[in-house]
């Protein structure tokens, strides 16, 4: 096959300055002022005239299929362990859930570390090896060591990995599991950072400058290409990232930016930009509308890989592309994303890391606010893995314990002992009639339900099956829809009403639409909760199920 370019050239930009210099190696700063944000620039139009796109569309799907757009000269320079072109997934029941019909989350779990660092780690550790370097310094909020760490043991580099000692003890074996030096500093990733980087001077040894290097922000693009084809070469309308640094999102709003120079894409996404409450700088700032930010000294989060305090430039620069492309910044508290962890998995069958569901816990707050409109196209960046769990998310309370020491006397399990025990700790079920005639709906409804384990729900799909299904099943409780076709929710509650033996049995309505003033005076009285389609979340469900029951 025919290389696009016989020559490549890559220039680096500085972002505050403009200065260019040709890029030869890793620098750590723009030599004209010293900032420290550099953009590589290549001859897109060159690229675009050669007939790059069909050459790189015939190559096998992976993150290197486009290594013209990235900052390596020779392709046998690459180390990959197969990571990049990662699914996006159609989020129909979480989607539904949050009244948007085109959510899609691009499943970065699924790279070979389980997180979006293999693609920066591939880069970084590529042009290591073509820099000839053979020991590398770097700091991390933990998926970055975990991800240089296997790519740089496959490439033969020594790596020393600097973590805040907030990183959960898991990551911090995982990163060491391949070999490098992993150095646990007691303090913030701000000061990790610092001491790393005294150490590298120290030594000699080249600082890789994580997220901030080249290497990082030009890996991320590739997210954006691998995106715009599998939406069919369209530009989605969100593109949502929990972040710490920030550099994610300005990678990829540079890969949109080039497919729009290439000529295959006509804009970009607007991004939605999310930081854990504990340590919100940017957005905080973004709120106030200052384009910079003030440090956070100590965050106050136990989501250590959200725990940059200090986004420096990155936030200038997300700043501008929000001024630019549209978009908004948010911030979610621990326990809503860990709340959102549970409602993803539930949901879409995706386990996530904490740092992941912050993203999550924004969009559910930007779809409920409407700045995320029912329409858009969606693609959030479902970018870690929870490997292992850890234990803030299930508490010590995830599994039934069933406790039979006391039982009997005997050595061997007391068999009716454990059942006697597991009676005992089953409560009554109630039984729940939902009448929903949007098939999907209904079923995402019981999913909701049965996931909590102690209801027996039944499925009525319209009002004229529901009314039957009350009188046979006699639940302890209905969900219904309001608007149906042939009975509707008013009318199963006036048949309800008119039964002398279940005229008590709560109702919840559950409706697409606001209701009128009329509307809502016919069920003042009559039902024991409203709750409107596409905004609730199952807490909210299940919250005023239990209200209902008690
Ligand atoms: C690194 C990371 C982030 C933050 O990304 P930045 O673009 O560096 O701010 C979010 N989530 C996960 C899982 C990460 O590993
Ligand atoms: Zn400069």
């Amino acid at each position: 096959m025919k290389q696009a370019p016989m020559t490549k050239r890559i220039d680096l930009e500085c972002v505050h300055c403009g200065h260019i210099t040709p890029f030869i190696k890793p620098v750590p700063a723009c030599p004209n002022c010293g900032e420290n944000i550099l953009k590589a620039r290549y001859d897109l139009r060159a690229l675009r005239e050669s007939g790059w796109v069909d050459v790189m569309l015939r190559r096998e799907p992976g993150m290197w299929r486009y290594h013209e757009l990235l900052p390596l000269y020779n392709t046998e320079n690459i180390v990959s362990l197969g990571e990049g072109w990662t699914p996006l997934l159609h989020a129909k029941n979480l989607g539904l859930q949050l009244g948007l019909k085109n959510l899609y989350i691009k499943d970065e779990r699924q790279g070979p570390t389980a997180s979006f660092k293999d693609r920066q780690a591939s880069v970084a550790v590529s042009v290591m090896r073509e820099q000839g370097i053979t020991e590398a310094v770097v700091a991390s909020t933990g998926n970055v060591a975990i991800a240089y760490s296997a790519f740089a043991a496959r490439a033969g580099i020594k790596m020393w990995t600097f973590l805040t000692s907030m990183v959960p003890g898991e990551k911090m074996r995982e990163a060491a599991i391949y070999g490098g030096e992993v150095i646990k500093v007691t303090g913030t990733y701000d000061q990790a950072k610092i001491v790393a980087a005294s150490f590298a001077e120290s030594r000699g040894l080249f600082l890789d400058k994580g997220i901030k290097s080249v290497a990082a922000v030009e890996s991320m693009k590739t997210m954006a290409f691998e995106i715009a084809q599998q939406l069919n070469w369209k530009s989605p309308d969100w593109f949502i990232q929990s972040v710490s640094g920030g550099m994610g999102p300005i990678g990829v709003a540079k890969g949109f930016e080039e497919l729009i120079q290439l000529g295959l894409l006509d804009r970009s996404p607007a991004l939605g930009v999310v930081q854990s409450s504990g340590c919100a700088p940017m957005v905080r700032a973004w709120k106030n509308g200052q384009r910079v930010a003030t440090p956070v000294d100590n965050p106050q989060t136990i989501i250590a890989t959200l725990s940059t305090g200090n986004p420096g430039r990155a936030y200038e620069l997300l700043y501008d592309l929000i001024g630019q492309n549209g978009g908004a910044m948010e911030d979610a508290t621990d326990e809503e994303a860990f709340n959102a962890t549970r409602m993803l998995a539930e949901t879409e069958g995706l386990s996530v890391e904490p740092a992941t569901a912050v993203a999550f816990a924004g969009l559910i707050k930007l779809a409920r606010r409407g700045i995320i409109k029912p329409h858009e196209v969606v693609v959030i960046n479902c970018s870690g893995h929870t490997f292992p769990v850890e234990t803030q998310i299930l508490g010590d309370q995830f599994a039934r314990q069933v406790d039979v020491s006391d039982v009997g006397k005997r050595v061997s399990v007391p068999e009716e002992g454990l059942l006697a025990a597991l009676e005992h700790m089953e409560t009554r079920v109630r039984r729940i009639v939902v009448i929903e005639d949007n098939v999907a709906a209904g079923r995402l409804i019981t999913r909701i339900l049965q996931a909590k384990g102690k209801y027996e729900v039944h499925l009525a799909n319209g009002g004229a099956e529901g009314v039957l299904l009350i009188e046979r099943v006699n639940p302890d409780l209905v969900i219904t829809d309001l608007m149906m076709p042939d009975i509707d929710g008013f009318k199963v509650i006036d048949a309800l009403k008119a039964d002398e033996k279940r005229r008590n049995i709560p109702v919840i309505v559950l409706t697409a639409k606001e209701l009128t003033t009329r509307e809502r005076e016919r069920l003042s009285g009559q039902i024991s909760g409203l709750l409107q389609k596409g905004s609730f979340m199952d807490e909210d469900l299940l919250q005023s199920i239990v209200d209902a029951l008690t």
